[in-house]
């Protein structure tokens, strides 16, 4: 833990170098990565046409309708949303995430105007997607959860780290991995172990990347079957 702590002074005192393109880091509030990386990045401005539900960029041109992928149409979440794409800047800072319990300023500054232009500030309770024991003890903290406080401090929606528990260790998943993998991999995953916490309640179910949503999905179906009025998903990332 000391060594930890000791690194994270180091790269905070001295220019780093960029964990996308090498390049060094002029601003510490640009965190792990470089200006032009991002810049590079794809970050929703909120103009975009994206799926009503899982915020997937359409292609098609943006109309007073809903338009809607398909691909999410058996998840169990109302709607998910997303900082921006996994790629360059976000990408690096995801990663940097699992490493580290930090999030950058500007960062910061971005998951909260994502939250302020998104349809999610009725939320009564932000659940972070928990990790398994095990992963949970290997890492020193939970991403997720290190994102919720963000969130929960900025926005004084109360957070509740108890209520949802992975239960079962799966695999770390990877960008990489296929749907079906996934899909196989998280189903009856979690479970809530505090169900009145969770009745009636809209809740915002964050978590550090959005790949195919079936780890949100699971979640999300635990919440509902515990009464859960609505579910969100807000995420610094989303897979393209
Ligand atoms: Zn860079
Ligand atoms: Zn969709």
């Amino acid at each position: 833990m000391f060594y930890k702590i000791f690194d994270s002074l180091l790269t905070l005192a001295y220019p780093q170098a960029c964990q996308a393109c090498g390049n060094p880091v002029e601003n510490s509030a640009d965190g792990v990565a470089c200006r032009f990386c991002w810049k590079k990045t794809n970050v929703f401005s909120g103009a975009e046409t994206l799926c009503a539900k899982c915020g997937a960029s359409l292609q098609t041109k943006s109309s007073n309708f809903q338009t809607f992928c398909r691909r999410c149409d058996e998840h169990f979440y109302d709607a998910a949303r997303a900082v921006g794409i996994y790629e360059h800047a976000l990408a690096a800072s995801v990663l940097h995430l699992k490493r580290e319990p930090f999030v950058a300023r500007n960062l910061r500054k971005l998951f909260f105007s994502r939250f302020e232009n998104s349809d999610f500030q009725n939320a009564a309770l932000i659940v972070p997607v928990p990790l398994s024991k095990k992963r949970f003890l290997e890492r020193g903290f939970n991403q997720a959860a290190v994102l919720s406080k963000i969130l929960a401090k900025k926005t004084g929606i109360k957070l509740d780290e108890q209520s949802l528990v992975r239960r079962i260790h799966t695999p770390i998943h990877r960008v990489g991995m296929d749907g079906k993998a996934r899909a196989a991999s998280v189903e009856n995953a979690f479970e809530v172990k505090r169900p009145k916490f969770i009745k009636g309640a809209k809740v915002l179910l964050v978590d550090d990347v959005f790949t195919s949503g079936a780890t949100v999905s699971n979640c999300a179906k635990v919440l509902k079957k515990s009464g859960a009025e609505k579910v969100y998903v807000f995420t610094l990332a989303k897979t393209l």
